[in-house]
């Protein structure tokens, strides 16, 4: 176990929480999804890789952001994508 978090993580200040509790490329097609994640960088709240559409992944690789957080209810969760690191806040 390394006790390292990645500079991505540690250089988040304040938490993006989701504005609407939907993921915002599946309510344009009618999608469902499982569970929801929010870009700390730009704000978008993406589907998880437990969906079927997995748009948060898709999102973190083609615009380059590397950290999400959990939007779900209780989750206090970032992932760094690049450094595949898991961080509670
Ligand atoms: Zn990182
Ligand atoms: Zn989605
Ligand atoms: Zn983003």
């Amino acid at each position: 176990m390394s006790a390292a978090v990645c500079n991505h993580i540690t250089a988040i200040t304040e938490v993006k929480r989701p504005t609407r509790h939907v993921c915002e490329e599946c309510v344009k097609t009618g999608s469902e999804w499982v569970h929801l994640r929010t870009c700390q960088d730009c704000g978008v709240t993406l589907c998880c890789d437990n969906s079927p559409n997995k748009h948060a992944t898709h999102h973190a690789k083609e615009s380059g952001h590397p950290v999400i957080a959990s939007a779900e209810p209780g989750e206090r969760w970032f992932y760094c994508y690049p450094d595949e690191e898991f961080a509670e806040y």
